[in-house]
């Protein structure tokens, strides 16, 4: 066999940290195939296994957490990461874990997608997994990308713990460019929030950093629900990061990529529409 050389051309390296899910539609396997369809390297770490169909999640085993350290130092003492991409984390003591892994590579850019549950609301992230998210992987995040729900979640469940210290009162819900602040104040250098769940015919998704907003997207709003559409942008992010465009470039350029992922959505079984997201290598057959 051969030794590459530098004249080998290099395919981007991306890690993901996700848990798996059967159905193809979200998690690691929706992952591998956004990585894959944007010209990168996909590395995969299970987080969790889940038991799913299209229509939810019925059940999950997290993975143990030495177990997800061990799995992701092996692959990144060997391989160069061009980015790194956590999703579904699983348990607490997972989100310590990998955060501990990933504060020996600062260099790499972290694209966190904040699973909580499923399309359908079942529960993948405990109230402990979130303040240990936002204690321990905030502050090392170079872009968050959650949608309106959990952006809320994520702010809302940070300033009760400051209430607490301060007032009984309850305060009014936070506007989206509040969460956005309260997240990057707790150390994410960019935001990401998407709005499939505001109302209009539109979805507007914004990116914001330390000055406030980066850009604001307009999408046509495309009917049907989708399994898999958070874990594909976040992963069409740190495909676009690790082949070395700015944190704008990359957040727009993922956007374009998972509306594409959603227009040619399809639906294998009983449950929700999956984003294709391999719709270019279809699209001779049209
Ligand atoms: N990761 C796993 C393993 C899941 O099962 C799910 C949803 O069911 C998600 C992530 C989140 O999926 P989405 O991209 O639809 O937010």
């Amino acid at each position: 066999m051969s030794a590459p050389d530098a004249s080998t051309p290099s395919i981007p390296a991306v890690l993901t940290f996700a848990g798996t899910d059967p159905t193809g539609g979200a998690g690691l396997q929706a992952d591998i195939l956004a990585l894959a369809s944007l010209g990168c390297h996909p590395l995969s770490v299970v987080t969790a296994v889940t038991v799913q169909d299209s229509v939810g999640v019925v059940d999950y085993l997290p993975m143990d957490a030495e177990w997800i350290a061990d799995q992701a130092r092996a692959v990144l003492e060997d391989i160069p990461v061009a980015a790194i991409k956590l999703g579904m984390l699983g348990s607490v003591e997972a989100v310590a874990a990998i955060a501990e892994v990933v504060s020996d590579y600062p260099d790499i850019p972290l694209v966190l997608d904040p699973v909580m549950t499923s399309g359908r609301g079942d529960a993948l992230a405990s109230e402990d997994l979130l303040a240990a998210m936002r204690g321990l992987l905030l502050p090392q995040t170079t872009i968050i990308t959650p949608n309106s729900l959990e952006a809320r979640r994520l702010a809302e469940n940070q300033k009760d713990e400051e209430d607490d210290l301060e007032t009984e009162e309850p305060e009014a819900s936070l506007g989206l460019q509040d969460c956005a602040r309260q997240l990057i104040g707790l150390g994410s250098a960019y935001v990401l929030i998407t709005g499939a769940h505001e109302q209009g015919n539109q979805v507007i998704n914004t990116l914001y950093n330390v000055r406030g907003v980066v850009h604001r997207l307009h999408w046509e709003r495309l009917p049907g629900s989708y399994h898999g559409s958070g874990c594909t942008l976040a992963s069409a992010l740190a495909a676009c990061l690790a082949r070395g465009r700015d944190v704008a470039e990359a957040a727009r350029e993922a956007q374009d990529y998972t509306y594409q992922t959603l227009r040619a959505a399809f639906r294998p079984g009983m449950g929700q529409f999956i984003p294709d997201r391999l719709f270019w290598a279809r699209e001779s057959d049209d």
